[in-house]
């Protein structure tokens, strides 16, 4: 564990180190590396590596594109899924101007300022993510590598090998799992990590990518955070448990308060509910995201909190009640092709709205909101989440808090991009329309 440049140079000679990569997400979370050689590493410490911009997406115009990465030696790791031999190192990297100041296209100086401004206030951000994935034979082809499902044990479930080694490499890389088991659909796996503080969480989620890919790729098979690759099967959610700790101390958690929750948590929740239309689209952010928030396959559709209920937005766990540490909230509607440093800013920001603002907590539902018509909906007051990548970008244009969270950059870069895949999609002609239509019209 690296504290500074000097250790990274140390632990670099002590391993052999041949390479190390220099990691950055563009504004859609897609993972981008070059390497560079050890001679080369003291310099980029001092003056950052220079690189090209203007081809990363959502980055800037050809006319300002050049860009410098100033490595951050304290995500310094050797990376597990290359030789142990002459290893590989990698590190998180922050995006500079020529001038020296952050770039505002970078995710993740957006996410640290989002947490900045809460420690402001004197709250540290913590998340705990559930990335669910699948795996198929390859990435042309979605037939199923099992017919497992929920807690399934082998014979039921074959991905057990290929989670076993992911799980010994997301070890190596110094990032704790909690949990592992099958998905509730077939060939689906989720690997739940241990709760840590949104910035190094957004890293670990970026680094659990890879090393869930290249773990599949090692086994022979595919893996993917596509977020409804089966019809008529449950889609892959990335839940978020979050919390707010003030001088150690959880501030979700009042024992005296109902399923142990303070004021501020209500207020907490309250803004996600108020705010969640607006930040769907960073938190769901293609097209496919829209398959699965629809009824009947445990993911959100509508805008409500529960307890328990699993078909609602936010549910509070309560595994162990009247526990400080373990209180928190979940909210369920982000996947797993989302760009966490985006995703976790927008949550922080509505619920700090919340906060500030002291929003009003409407009442939980507990009964199945699936279960309920329009009507019943109306009466108890429950909105519904976007219903297309569209609506999304309609909810989040409006948005005074998702542009402050992410800076007029990133949300104009977004918001352009989504644009065009939008169009994209819209003008093609599906398998669908063709099987339903051409026999018919
Ligand atoms: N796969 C479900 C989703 O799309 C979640 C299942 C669960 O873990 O409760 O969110
Ligand atoms: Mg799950
Ligand atoms: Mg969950």
């Amino acid at each position: 564990n690296c504290k500074n440049a000097d250790d990274v140079l140390k632990a670099v000679k002590e391993y052999d180190v041949s390479f190390i990569q220099f990691w950055f997400v563009d504004v859609l979370g897609v993972l981008k590396s070059f390497q560079v050689t050890p001679s080369e590493l003291e310099g980029a410490f001092e003056e950052g590596m220079g690189f090209d911009g203007s081809s990363i997406e959502g980055f800037c115009r050809i006319q300002e594109s050049d860009m410098v990465a100033f490595p951050d030696p304290t995500t310094f790791q050797l990376v597990a899924w290359r030789p142990t031999e002459k290893p590989v190192a990698r590190m998180f990297c922050d995006i500079k101007n020529p001038d020296g100041t952050p770039y505002e296209g970078d995710s993740r100086y957006a996410l640290k300022r989002m947490t900045e401004k809460a420690a402001e206030k004197g709250y540290a951000f913590y998340v705990g993510p559930e990335l669910e994935f699948f795996l198929f034979p390859n990435e042309r082809e979605t037939t199923l590598l099992d017919r497992g499902g929920y807690f399934d044990a082998p014979p039921l479930d074959l991905g057990n090998d290929v989670r076993r080694d992911i799980i010994f490499a997301l070890n190596k890389m110094g990032i704790v799992v909690e949990y592992s088991h099958h998905e509730v659909a077939p060939s689906q796996h989720e690997i739940d990590l241990r709760y840590q503080e949104a910035v190094k969480m957004a890293d670990t989620a970026v680094t659990y990518r890879v090393i869930v890919k290249e773990t599949a790729r090692k086994h022979g098979c595919y893996a993917t955070f596509m977020p409804k690759p089966l019809f008529g099967q449950n889609g892959s959610g990335m839940h978020v448990h979050q919390s707010l700790f003030k001088n150690g101390k959880n501030v979700f958690f009042d024992p005296k308060g109902e399923y142990n929750l303070s004021e501020e948590c209500r207020h907490y929740i309250a803004g996600l509910l108020k705010h969640a239309p607006e930040i769907t689209a960073i938190c769901n952010q293609w097209v496919n995201s829209y398959k699965r928030l629809v009824p009947g396959y445990e993911a959100p559709v509508y805008v409500a909190w529960a307890r328990r209920n699993r078909s609602s937005l936010i549910r509070v766990p309560m595994y162990k009640p009247g526990k400080e540490a373990a209180t928190r909230i979940e909210l369920r509607s982000p996947d797993p092709a989302c760009n966490p440093y985006l995703a976790f800013a927008v949550m922080l920001a509505a619920g700090l709205k919340g906060i500030e603002e002291k929003y009003e907590l409407p009442a939980p539902v507990e009964e199945d909101i699936f279960e309920m018509n329009e009507a019943e909906r109306a009466k108890y007051g429950i909105e519904s989440l976007p219903g297309s990548l569209n609506e999304a970008i309609e909810a989040m244009e409006k948005s005074e808090v998702v542009k402050e969270a992410l800076g007029e950059h990133i949300f104009n870069k977004f918001i352009e991009n989504k644009k065009m895949e939008w169009d994209a999609y819209r003008t093609q002609v599906t398998e669908y329309e063709i099987k339903k239509y051409l026999p018919l019209l």
